[in-house]
């Protein structure tokens, strides 16, 4: 396991696809431990009982109130363990279910975590008629950073971006990485002016302070396409698509703004 993993898996924000696995095991080794050794000592006279071989001697000596705290402390042991793997399991399902929704490289949700939850607000929308909005935020000239600082870098000015993204997206609103250098903010209960507010101050917090060192010290800017859910669509696809179509205006009219569509 490299060093830095249990630092980093101790916030969730930063813990790796790598790291999680291993992390979980060994935690699991760690808290199972004391049922192992408590099912392991009593795993031998059982098994002799089962196989019909004598009641080893310790156990003929004992009298009734001996064997009432022995069987006190069978139950409670079975309790114990049982309350310990429910947890392992818990723990591990929920890891589990972190790496199955979010992205490796900046924790925030994949692709396949977003759809779930647009889903959900396309049906919020079907049943109750509450609009939804959606930004489509791309890295301007990103490809340049590779070329010219290196890819770990690249990998650090996303990391950097998506926890500007998430620490100024509302409460409510879901970020996602859905591609490359390509991020998706989701807006429940959102109006067009709402939509637009939280974009601008996307773009104002990128543009205003350079990343950090690790990210190179470049000053990023990003370009916006956003739509809002309208009465003739006919599906999720149909605002995405309208998203992406503002996107291109937003490249083609400069850069660095957002565009709404229709
Ligand atoms: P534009 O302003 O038009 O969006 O230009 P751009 O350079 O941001 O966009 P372009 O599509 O030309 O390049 C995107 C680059 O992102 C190309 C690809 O190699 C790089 N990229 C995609 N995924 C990753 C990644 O996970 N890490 C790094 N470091 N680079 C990535
Ligand atoms: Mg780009
Ligand atoms: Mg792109």
């Amino acid at each position: 396991m490299p060093a830095t993993c249990g630092s980093r898996c101790a916030s969730s924000r930063r813990c790796t696809a790598r790291c999680a696995p291993t992390t979980a095991r060994a935690r699991a080794w760690t808290i199972s431990s004391p049922g192992i050794l408590t099912a392991s000592a009593f795993a031998v006279p059982i098994a002799r009982q089962l196989l019909n071989m004598d009641v080893p001697q310790e156990l003929q000596r004992l009298d009734g109130s001996a064997l009432r705290s022995l069987f006190v402390f069978i139950i409670a042991a079975a309790i114990f363990n049982f309350a310990f793997m429910a947890m392992v399991t818990h723990r591990l399902l929920g890891r589990l279910r972190n790496l199955s929704e979010r992205d490796a490289l900046t924790n925030l949700f994949n692709r396949r975590a977003i759809e779930r939850d647009l889903q959900r607000e396309w049906h919020r929308w079907q049943r109750r008629r509450e609009r939804f909005a959606v930004l489509i935020v791309d890295l301007d000239h990103f490809k340049q950073v590779n070329d010219t600082l290196g890819h770990p870098v690249g990998d650090e000015v996303l990391r950097q971006t998506a926890e500007r993204l998430a620490a100024h997206a509302r409460e409510t609103d879901e970020v996602a990485r859905i591609g490359g250098e390509e991020f998706l903010v989701l807006l429940p209960a959102t109006s067009r002016e709402g939509a637009l507010r939280v974009a601008e101050r996307l773009l104002v917090q990128l543009r205003a302070q350079p990343l950090g060192p690790a990210a190179g010290g470049v000053r990023m800017t990003a370009s916006i396409g956003a739509a809002l859910v309208e009465a003739g669509d006919t599906d999720v696809a149909a605002v995405l698509a309208r998203a992406d179509r503002a996107l291109y205006g937003a490249k083609s009219q400069g850069r660095d703004r957002v565009v709404f569509l229709p």
